[in-house]
């Protein structure tokens, strides 16, 4: 599979490019920390195929988004919080908040996490 884009950060950490510590890797996926965590553990889990967003995964995808999954429950059990809890957050578009154009879920727990952000409660 592994469409690589070459300007793309995600595709080259996913690749092993800049010696990434993985907290969770399987064939088609990996799990790293976030550069700039917003919770005690902020864990990004991220396929190795240049996908732009979950609006953009397909049937051409086979099951990408369980093994995302899988890595997710695996990268939560390492870290510590598959019992105390966690959330998985993914933003698909700009007007979501995605900043970084190459599919990618947030894992987020360690602690209180407050309330989902939506227009009506943020700021
Ligand atoms: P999003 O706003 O959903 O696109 O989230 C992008 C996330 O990627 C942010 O939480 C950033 O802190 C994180 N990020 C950006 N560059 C890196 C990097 N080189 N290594 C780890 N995390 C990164
Ligand atoms: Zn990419």
């Amino acid at each position: 599979m592994s469409a690589y884009d070459e300007t793309c950060i995600f595709c080259k950490i996913a690749a092993g490019e800049f010696d990434t510590e993985f907290v969770a890797t399987s064939e088609n996926v990996v799990a790293f920390n976030d550069i700039a965590p917003v919770a005690p553990v902020h864990i990004l889990i991220v396929p190795k195929e240049h996908v732009v967003s979950a609006n953009d995964l397909g049937p051409e995808h086979g099951n990408l988004w369980q093994q995302i999954l899988e890595v997710a429950q695996h990268a939560a059990q390492t870290a510590g919080v598959a019992d105390s809890g966690y959330r998985l957050v993914t933003n698909a578009g700009a007007g979501a908040g995605q900043e970084v154009m190459h599919l990618h879920v947030h894992l987020l727990g360690g602690g209180p996490l407050g309330g989902i952000v939506t227009t009506k409660n943020k700021g």
